[in-house]
């Protein structure tokens, strides 16, 4: 209980406390976690029903993760019709009480958090400073958006009437059910956003983990559940697409949010817009995200940074850097630097304490890569990585190595198209506007990073770039890692629904509806 606090930022501090833990804590939790049967928990019951699927661990084939029952039609319409009958108690007990069920949730998190971390690093293949920042991650989104209800009075706002005989009032409602799809990638911290939020504001919830992070999700619904959340309010289902296509196009979900791919985000949005009710849909739906070293920039900050934010969770963030514009006069010293820093990530098995990259999710993961590094090295010129592993556990899951390429046009593809793998396109440039320019020609706009020491320059960034999400001069990452209550994750364009994302003051009430109330 006195090791530090891991969060994505805090790189320099002594975490030796932290492994001496998860050295013992690994094995032991594994023994405990892995293997089991992990259903669908409606209305507070477990359900078993659909067919069964048995996952296994990406960072390792033999390892069997568990048995997921990939719920069918009809049981996710037992789950969305839970969640209804819940609503209407929950809706009416008040912010206040809501409030303290779901600090009481982030305090059961908070005692689990060993257990949920090792999961989330098993499941996934997140590094362990990585897996635990994120469940730190997770605890305070729950306690940023409950003290936003507390701050706005649940984003209530008293006004004096257009007369002295009227009182007005606005006020925040929520929904009704909302059906959360979550990716693999953030199995805790991106399910516990939306879920927590979307229950704050007084909706009950219909939750579908990615099938790629079913043992985590379920884990993550368990200690909520713990906390105090009365029976229907918090629901699982398991399962893949089917499932979620079946929560998608359930006539009775009032709201829907979802972090994933653009194109699955963009069906979700033309499905609703093709229906006839309307109801919210929030997508958060992933980036092309690019840094920019300029001539003036610390190229060993600069090159740290982009490896970190490149290759940290194998390039597998929407908020991941996958571009680096770099001024033409430092180009040699700056390839230079970024080959070293890439060189001196470990990248295996991430139960090991050194290990700074894992796997990657699966073999569809490794085909992207394949094929992306099979066309660049046609094109252009791979100076780093570049291939498959092999050899001893890296015969057991898919493992890539973290890549690094030059010479493609911007307008490749590769340049265009979210990878989601270690794969970082490196673009020189001889004038900073026109390299900005030429990333906001991206159909995304999720984050972006600048590294320069003049203050013209960083101000022409943080003017033009058109993303959410900025950084400059971050040593620890130059476009990921952002912290709930500091950064505010808002996606632009392509990259997601409102431009007003999780971790700020404006996520919250997008999961309500407004309302105006007059009283004589
Ligand atoms: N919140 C994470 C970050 O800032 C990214 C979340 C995501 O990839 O979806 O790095």
């Amino acid at each position: 209980s006195n090791l530090p606090r891991v969060t994505y930022s805090n790189t320099g501090e002594d975490f030796a406390g932290v492994h001496a833990h998860l050295d013992v804590l690994i094995p032991e939790a594994e023994a405990r976690l892995l293997g089991k049967s992990r259903p669908a928990l409606i209305g507070g019951r477990d359900r078993i029903e659909g067919q069964i699927v048995v996952a296994l661990s990406p960072i390792d084939r033999d390892i069997v993760l568990g048995e997921f029952p990939q719920a069918n039609e009809s049981l996710v319409d037992e789950a969305v019709e839970a969640a209804r009958v819940a609503y209407p108690a929950w809706r009416d007990m008040g912010w206040p009480k809501r409030v303290e069920i779901l600090r009481a949730g982030a305090d059961v998190l908070a005692a689990r958090k060993w257990d949920l971390s090792v999961a989330c690093l098993v499941e996934v293949g997140k590094s362990r400073l990585e897996a635990v920042g994120e469940v730190e991650e997770a605890i305070d989104l729950i306690r940023h958006y409950c003290s936003e209800m507390e701050r706005t009075d649940g984003f209530r706002d008293d006004r004096p009437g257009a007369s002295s005989a009227e009182r007005c009032r606005v006020v925040f409602r929520p929904y009704g059910v909302f059906g959360v799809i979550a990716p693999f990638n953030f199995p805790v911290a991106l399910s516990i956003g939306m879920m927590s939020a979307a229950l704050v504001a007084g909706n009950t919830v219909v939750f579908k983990p990615s099938d790629a992070a079913g043992l985590t999700g379920r884990l993550v619904v368990e200690a909520l559940l713990a906390g105090g959340l009365p029976d229907g309010v918090l629901n699982l289902i398991q399962g893949g697409r089917m499932t979620g296509e079946a929560l998608v196009r359930h006539p009775k979900v009032d709201g829907l949010a979802f972090t994933g791919s653009n194109a699955v985000g963009m069906t979700m949005l033309r499905h609703a817009a093709a229906s006839q009710a309307m109801r919210p849909v929030l997508a958060e739906m992933g980036g092309k995200n690019p840094a920019f070293v300029t001539a003036s920039a610390d190229l060993s900050v600069a090159a740290s940074g982009v490896a970190r934010s490149a290759f940290g969770l194998s390039g597998q963030k929407c908020s991941a850097a996958s571009k680096a514009y770099v001024a033409r006069d430092i180009l040699d010293q700056f390839l230079e630097a970024l080959i070293a820093a890439t060189g001196k990530l470990a990248v295996g098995d991430p139960r090991r304490q050194e290990v700074f990259m894992g796997p990657v999710i699966n073999e569809k993961a490794v085909d992207r890569f394949s094929i992306a590094t099979t066309e660049a090295a046609s094109i252009g010129t791979i100076v780093a990585g570049g291939e498959r592993l092999g050899g001893g556990i890296f015969d057991r899951g898919p493992y890539v190595q973290p890549t690094v390429v030059i010479g493609l046009p911007s307008e490749h593809r590769i340049n265009r198209d979210e990878l989601f793998a270690p794969f970082i396109s490196v673009l020189p440039f001889d004038d900073l506007d026109a390299a900005i320019a030429d990333a906001n020609r991206s159909a995304f706009g999720l984050t972006a990073g600048v590294y320069t020491q003049d203050e013209r320059e960083l101000d022409l960034f943080l003017t033009t770039i058109e993303a959410g999400v900025l950084y400059a001069n971050r040593a620890s990452g130059a476009t990921t890692g952002a912290w709930p209550g500091f950064q505010t994750f808002c996606g632009w364009k392509g990259s997601g629904t409102s431009g007003k994302g999780g971790l700020g003051s404006w996520y919250v009430p997008q999961f309500m509806r407004e309302q105006s109330h007059t009283l004589f």
